[in-house]
């Protein structure tokens, strides 16, 4: 078994996390398994160097350990590049030059926030660029413009699965099961590479999951959703597709979900405050 916990260095190391790497790690330890810790520091717009120096601290601290050295995913940009390159020849990405007010103006909605269709990543892609695609098999996926996956072609198979051992938001577990219709009208061409990033969470964090040989991807309720995309990535890639394990998330006192950016719940104030790593477990529920 192997598991993993892969924090975006974007904001500090709060009590979500914490359950999350704490989890991970005792899962794989109960299974004699390894737990890894992979960086997800694509977006540069967001990340900042010195979280991620505090983040190691504070699961060093909690007790967590893990082999060096560490995937970075900002280090295997040439890898997306070239998974892009491929998916492009082979037709099952885009080139779209939408900007977010082309696509409200193309589903014919008045303004932002209207009732616009919505799957687990945003709103439905209503097609405009669809006909941009690779002309040649041999060229290069354009840098110039975002890639979405052209979801039609990407649905290599008519019913999919994966297997759940935690939970999806609304109670979701053991098998679950959805159909390439669904895929196409409930989730939709769906961007895989940011002009800016040169790629997307989900490209990454597929074939990362895959290089590092996760066989668990133990993760919060909130990417539930999102395992369909990554699942249909699999399958178009020829990639295995772990087991899934989403659990709860540490809500405020308020019941609020944390934020990313919510200091309140940082693991430094616990610690400042006389808390000791077993104290932070207690509070999470471990
Ligand atoms: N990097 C993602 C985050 O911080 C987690 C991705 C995942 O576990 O699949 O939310
Ligand atoms: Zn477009």
């Amino acid at each position: 078994m192997i598991t993993r916990f892969a924090p975006s260095p974007t904001g500090p190391l709060h009590l979500g996390h914490a359950y999350s790497a704490l989890l991970a790690q005792d899962m794989a330890t109960a299974m004699g398994g390894e737990f890894l810790v992979r960086i997800e520091d694509i977006d540069r717009t967001r990340v900042r160097p010195q979280w991620d120096a505090q983040i190691f601290a504070y699961l060093h601290w909690l007790g967590l350990s893990w082999p060096q050295p560490v995937m970075r995913q900002s280090q295997r940009l040439a890898r997306y590049s070239e998974k892009l390159d491929w998916l492009w020849a082979g037709h099952h990405v885009f080139a779209c030059t939408c900007s977010r007010r082309d696509v409200i103006d193309a589903l014919g909605a008045p303004q932002e926030g209207a009732d616009l269709p919505t799957g687990p990543d945003g709103v439905i892609y209503p097609g405009t660029c669809r006909s941009h695609q690779a002309m040649a098999a041999n060229e290069h996926a354009p840098k110039d413009a975002a890639l979405r996956l052209l979801m039609t072609s990407a649905v290599a198979q008519t019913h999919f699965s994966f297997h759940e051992t935690g939970h999806g938001p609304n109670g979701e577990t053991g098998l679950i099961e959805f159909t390439a219709e669904d895929a196409i009208s409930d989730i939709g061409d769906i961007v895989l590479a940011r002009r800016d990033m040169g790629t997307s969470y989900h490209l990454s964090v597929v074939l990362d999951d895959a290089a590092q040989d996760v066989t668990h991807v133990v993760r919060g309720e909130d990417l539930f959703d999102v395992t369909k995309i990554h699942v249909i990535l699999q399958r178009l890639m020829g990639l295995p597709t772990p087991i899934y394990h989403h659990h709860r998330l540490i809500r405020d006192s308020a019941g609020k979900r944390l934020a990313k950016r919510d200091d309140a719940r940082a693991i430094a104030k616990y610690r400042t405050e006389g808390a000791s790593p077993d104290d932070v477990r207690r509070i999470v529920g471990l």
